[in-house]
C-alpha cells in the first residue's frame, strides 16, 4: 500500500490512542474478561461477535471475520484511506502530520474526492453568506423568522440560500478553480437545452454532513411556490442518502449519552428540536427510514422514539419506521402529536416545555401506538365494525413480543368490548399461528444477514489445524518462535492461508520487525490474512481469560508431523494397492518398506503425544 507518512510517526499516532475509545464512539462495547464485545458494525447481528482487545489494540468479528487495527477500523467504517485514517487519529491526539506526497494512483482518486468536498464546503459557505448577509437572502430570512429559527441556529446548522438565478453557484465555483464537469457529477449543477444551470435555485439550503462533519450533500426547501417542495442532492460517492442520518455528527454524542434517539421526518423538525435543546434528534433524509439507518441507531442507542407528523401519512410512516427498528432489534416507541401538527409546529406554537410534556406523556410502545392509530381510523358504530376492529387489533398484538404488554392490551379490550379475556386470548393464539408464516416473511425482509451464530465462539479445529494456528500465534508474539517454525515447517503448512500468513511473518521479521502484532498487521494489505491474525489474537486472549496455556512449539511440531506422516502413509498405501493390482512386486516391496518406517515414526509421535496429552490434562490444558 502506498503510504508516505513515516512509519515512526504512524507508530506514534497509533500509540497515542486507545482502540477502545475510538471504536467505542461507533459501537457500544461491554467488557468481557480481557476483551470488549459489542454488536458488529459491519454485519447485522443480534448477539455480539465483535471483539476488541485493549491489550493487543486489535478488533476481530467472529461473525463476518472483519479484523485489524484501529486504523483499519476507521478505514472500513468511515470509508476513508489509510492516510486519512492516520490523519484523523493524529488530529484527535494533536500530533502534527506533515503534508506528504501521495502515490499517483491514490492521489488521483483522492484529488477528485478532495475537490468534491471542497466544492461542497465552498457552496455551503456561499449559500450561508447569501442568506445571512445579502439582500438576496431576504426571502430566506423572512421564512426563518416565521419559523422562529434564530440566527444562532441558522449559523449552527450552516443554513443557506440558493438564489433564484440560473448558474451563479456554478460560476462562483468555477472561478475558484473547480471543474464544471465535476460539479455536475456531484449534483451541484446540471445541463439542459439552454446550457448549464444550478441544481438548487430559490431554496433554503440545509447542508448534510458526513459522520465527520464535512458537507457532502444538500437538502433544499423551496421558498414560495415551486416543485418539488424538498429537493436533495443525488447519490454520489460521498453521499448515499440511505446511510446518513441528519445531523449525525451533531447528535451522536447526545444520543449515545442518553442511549435514546428521537427520530423525525424533516430537516426543519430536526433543526427546531435542536434549537429547543433536544439534541438527540435525527432525521432520515427525505426517504423512509432504511435498514442501514436503523442499524446505525441500534449501534448507538437502546431506544428510538419516533416523532413523526400527527397526520395520517405521518402515523403510517411512524409505524413502518417503528417496525423496521424493532426488526433490527432496537426498542421502538412512538409519540402521538396533536392531529395535523408536526414537531416544528408544536415547538413554534407551544414552545419547548409543551414538547417536553408531549414527549413525556404521549410516548408509547409501538403496539400501543398502532392500536391508537387503528382506533382513529376505524368506526366502532355497529357490531360489525367492532368485530373487524378487534380482529385488526389482534393482528397488531400478535406482533407484540412482550407477553405482559399483550396481556395488558387484551384486558382493556376485554373490558371495553365486554368480551371474555379467554375468548380474546384464544383468538390471539389463533391469529399468531395464522401469522407465523407472514411474520417470518416480514422478519426475513427486515433482518437480512442476521447472523445465526450465538456469539463469539472459539472454533474447534482438527488437531493439526489447531497446532498450526498455535505455531502462528507464537510467531506473532515471538521472533524466536518464528525462526524455529521457519526451520521446521518452512512453507509446508497443511492449510494454505496459514502458509501465506507464515510467509508474511518470515518477511516481517526478516525486515527487522518487532514482536508487535499491531505493527505487523499494518504491513498486511490482504484483509483475509489480517482476519487470520486478529482471530488468532482473540483466541489467545480467550485462552488467557480461561487460564489455559497454549501448546509448546514442540507439541505443535509433533502434532503437525503426525498429520503429515498420516497423510503420507495414506498416499503410500494407495500406491501399494495399485502396485499389488498390477503385480509390480519390486515396487510393492519398496512401498512396504516406506510404510513400515512411516508407521514407526507415527508410533513414536503417538507415544510422545500420549505424554503430551497427559501433561496437558495435568496442567489443566485442553
Ligand atoms: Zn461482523
Amino acid at each position: 500500500m502506498a503510504r508516505r507518512i513515516p512509519e515512526d510517526l504512524i507508530d506514534r499516532v497509533r500509540q497515542s490512542v486507545d482502540i477502545i475509545d475510538v471504536i467505542g464512539e461507533y459501537v457500544h462495547l461491554r467488557r468481557v474478561g480481557r476483551s470488549y464485545v459489542g454488536l458488529c458494525p459491519f454485519h447485522s447481528e443480534r448477539t455480539p461477535s465483535f471483539t476488541v482487545s485493549r491489550e493487543k489494540q486489535v478488533y476481530h468479528c467472529f461473525g463476518c471475520q472483519a479484523g485489524g487495527t484501529v486504523i483499519h477500523f476507521l478505514m472500513a467504517i468511515d470509508g476513508i484511506t489509510f492516510q486519512e485514517a492516520v490523519r484523523k487519529l493524529a488530529a484527535r491526539s494533536g500530533i502534527p502530520v506533515p503534508d506528504v506526497q501521495e502515490d499517483e494512483e491514490e492521489s488521483g482518486y483522492s484529488e477528485k474526492r478532495r475537490d468534491a468536498l471542497r466544492a461542497y464546503e465552498l457552496a455551503a459557505k456561499w449559500y450561508q453568506h447569501l442568506l445571512l448577509n445579502t439582500v438576496y437572502g431576504r426571502p430566506g430570512r423572512t421564512y426563518l423568522e416565521k419559523r422562529r429559527i434564530s440566527t444562532t441556529t441558522a449559523h449552527d446548522f450552516q443554513l443557506g440560500l440558493a438564489p433564484a438565478s440560473r448558474d451563479s453557484l456554478m460560476a462562483f465555483l468555477e472561478r475558484r478553480g473547480l471543474d464544471p464537469v465535476l460539479l455536475m457529477e456531484i449534483g451541484l449543477g446540471a445541463t439542459g437545452e439552454h446550457g448549464r444551470y444550478d441544481r438548487f435555485r430559490n431554496r433554503l439550503m440545509f447542508p448534510i454532513w458526513d459522520g465527520q462533519g464535512r458537507v457532502v450533500a444538500f437538502g433544499g426547501r423551496v421558498l414560495g411556490r415551486g416543485e418539488p417542495k424538498y429537493l436533495n442532492s443525488p447519490e454520489t460517492p460521498l453521499f448515499h442518502k440511505g446511510r446518513h442520518l441528519y445531523p449525525w455528527h451533531k447528535a451522536r454524542s447526545a444520543l449515545r449519552k442518553t442511549r435514546r434517539a428521537f427520530l423525525l421526518e424533516g430537516y426543519m423538525d430536526v433543526v427546531a428540536m435542536h434549537q429547543a435543546g433536544f439534541t438527540a434528534a435525527v432525521a432520515s433524509l427525505g426517504t423512509a427510514l432504511t435498514e442501514e439507518q436503523a442499524r446505525m441507531l441500534k449501534h448507538n442507542v437502546d431506544e428510538v422514539i419516533v416523532v413523526y407528523d400527527g397526520d395520517d401519512a405521518g402515523r403510517r410512516a411512524a409505524v413502518r419506521a417503528g417496525l423496521l427498528l424493532q426488526g433490527v432489534g432496537v426498542t421502538a416507541k412512538a409519540v402521538r402529536l396533536p392531529p395535523g401538527m408536526d414537531p416544528d409546529d408544536l415547538l413554534r406554537e407551544k414552545g419547548p416545555e409543551a414538547m417536553k410534556r408531549v414527549l413525556e406523556q404521549e410516548t408509547m410502545s409501538l403496539t400501543a401506538f398502532r392500536l391508537a392509530d387503528l382506533r382513529d381510523r376505524r368506526s366502532l358504530a355497529n357490531a360489525e365494525d367492532r368485530v373487524s376492529f378487534l380482529q385488526e387489533a389482534l393482528n397488531v398484538l400478535a406482533d407484540e413480543e412482550s407477553a405482559v404488554e399483550a396481556e395488558t392490551h387484551l384486558q382493556s379490550l376485554s373490558s371495553e368490548f365486554h368480551i371474555s379475556l379467554e375468548a380474546l386470548r384464544h383468538d390471539l393464539d389463533e391469529t399468531r399461528q395464522r401469522q407465523t408464516l407472514t411474520r417470518d416473511k416480514h422478519g426475513n425482509k427486515w433482518n437480512t444477514n442476521i447472523d445465526p451464530a450465538t456469539g463469539p465462539q472459539v472454533n474447534h479445529y482438527p488437531p493439526h489445524v489447531a497446532a498450526e494456528r498455535q505455531m502462528l500465534t507464537s510467531m506473532l508474539l515471538d521472533p524466536g518462535a518464528a525462526r524455529q517454525v521457519e526451520e521446521v515447517v518452512a512453507d509446508e503448512f497443511c492449510v494454505e492461508s496459514h502458509a501465506v500468513l507464515a510467509a508474511h511473518l518470515y518477511r516481517y521479521y526478516g525486515d527487522g520487525g518487532t514482536a508487535d502484532p499491531t505493527a505487523f498487521l499494518e504491513t498486511v494489505d490482504d484483509p483475509a490474512v489480517r482476519s487470520v491474525v486478529t482471530s488468532l489474537i482473540m483466541e489467545h486472549e480467550r485462552r488467557r481469560d480461561q487460564g489455559r496455556a497454549g501448546w509448546s512449539l514442540e507439541d505443535c511440531f509433533a502434532t503437525w508431523r503426525l498429520a503429515r506422516y498420516e497423510d503420507a502413509l495414506r498416499q503410500v498405501r494407495e500406491s501399494f494397492d495399485e502396485a499389488a493390482r498390477a503385480g509390480r512386486f519390486e515396487e510393492m516391496y519398496r512401498l512396504q518398506e516406506q510404510m513400515k518406517s512411516l508407521r514407526e515414526e507415527i508410533d513414536a509421535l503417538k507415544n510422545h503425544q500420549g505424554v503430551f496429552s497427559q501433561s496437558r490434562t495435568e496442567g489443566g490444558i485442553r
